[in-house]
């Protein structure tokens, strides 16, 4: 944790490169990502403040919209699109991704009933051919699929897409390498963007 401190305590000695950002934001792309720590969306795309707006949730999920209870989930996608008109949408899923690993290997979760509450609420069980395969890489790409239609039943969602406004984007990111997948709707995979 120290060097973490260390370095938000020289942060803001560069006021000339924030001070603009006091005028407000305009991202154009709303980032949706595991809250895993080894996925980091401003290293990967080289944002920079201002640039990407994130929701990060456990397993990457996207619940499924509902306005009877209050979600952050559901309310900051809905910002996103309608408040702050972002004109893409990215869902990038990971390897090894402990949640979606957790959901395919059926993993016991009696010790943490938040995160089992949560996978078993929000997440449909992704298709996958070999559970052990410790990338999950099949199951995390069919999971990102799940949620880009999970957006589209989104009403703001929706209507921005048919109006020519918003593009829904597939990522998927492997830790180990760097390397970022996009799905590629004409092929039905994943491809090295
Ligand atoms: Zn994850």
């Amino acid at each position: 944790m120290q060097p973490l401190i260390d370095n938000a305590r020289t942060f803001g000695q560069r006021p000339e490169e924030f001070a603009r950002l006091a005028e407000g934001q305009s991202p154009d792309v709303l980032f949706i990502t595991c809250s895993d720590s080894r996925v980091v969306p401003a290293l990967i795309t080289g944002a920079r403040p201002g640039e990407l707006f994130e929701l990060r949730t456990a397993g990457n999920i996207v619940p499924p919209y509902a306005t009877t209870a209050p979600a952050g989930e559901t309310a900051t996608i809905e910002y996103a699109v309608q408040v702050l008109g972002v004109k893409h949408v990215v869902v990038c899923g990971h390897s090894h991704c402990g949640a979606v690993g957790a959901v395919v290997r059926h993993e016991d979760l009696t010790a943490v009933p938040a995160v089992r509450d949560w996978l078993a609420h929000a997440a449909d069980e992704p298709e996958c051919t070999d559970p052990s395969d410790p990338t999950v890489a099949e199951a995390v790409q069919n999971h990102v699929l799940t949620q880009l239609l999970r957006l589209r039943s989104y009403p703001c969602i929706e209507q921005r897409i048919e109006a020519g406004e918003l593009q829904l984007h597939g990522w998927y990111y492997e830790v180990h390498t760097g390397t970022v997948h996009e799905y590629r709707a004409e092929s039905d995979t994943f491809k090295a963007l």
